[in-house]
């Protein structure tokens, strides 16, 4: 198994809109495992969407396990959200936006039901709630080339650019 490279903000590469998978081959489950690899040799990480790494193509997929013991994957194919209820507001960082330095608030859905096929193509669909819910709506976000700063206001977006600026400029002195 391999440990991906995380893009990091702001990569255009975040923006690609991720690939439905179809054949659920030998290729795309090499990807899911390098994806939980890539994830669990990264601290404090509780998902990553294909589109948030360095692969060729971002296929439509995104490994989930926010458990303490990091014992409890979840890996979700071509996930769909049909049914969005009530209003959850709550801080959020990104693997993919300095999570060490930027979390901002965010407005999701507090309970969500999502269609989604596991790794060797069975079709499944889930109600999830609270950090379950904003978890998944993340991370397809993510796979729809959208970060969570997207959804905030453009003030604040600037703000944060120009913080990454100055991390970014501190990081080569
Ligand atoms: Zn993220």
């Amino acid at each position: 198994m391999t440990v991906l490279k995380i893009l990091q903000y702001p990569d255009k590469r975040l923006k690609r809109i991720a690939v439905p998978v179809e054949n659920f081959d030998q290729n795309i489950q090499k990807v899911i495992d390098d994806m939980f690899e890539t994830h669990y040799a990264t601290a404090h990480c509780a998902a990553l969407a294909s589109t948030q790494l360095d692969l060729e193509i971002p296929w439509h997929i995104t490994v989930i396990d926010y458990s303490q013991e990091k014992n409890a994957p979840l890996c979700l194919v071509n996930g769909k959200i049909i049914h969005r209820e009530g209003e959850q507001i709550d801080y959020e960082g990104c693997m993919s936006v300095y999570p060490d330095h930027i979390h901002e608030k965010v407005k999701r859905a507090k309970t969500i039901k999502v269609q989604y096929q596991d790794r060797l193509g069975n079709p499944h669909e889930i109600e999830a709630h609270d950090l379950f819910a904003k978890c998944i709506q993340h991370e397809l976000d993510h796979l729809n080339g959208t970060l969570y700063i997207d959804h905030l206001h453009p003030i604040k977006i600037e703000r944060i650019q120009r913080k990454v600026k100055k991390i970014l400029r501190q990081a080569k002195n």
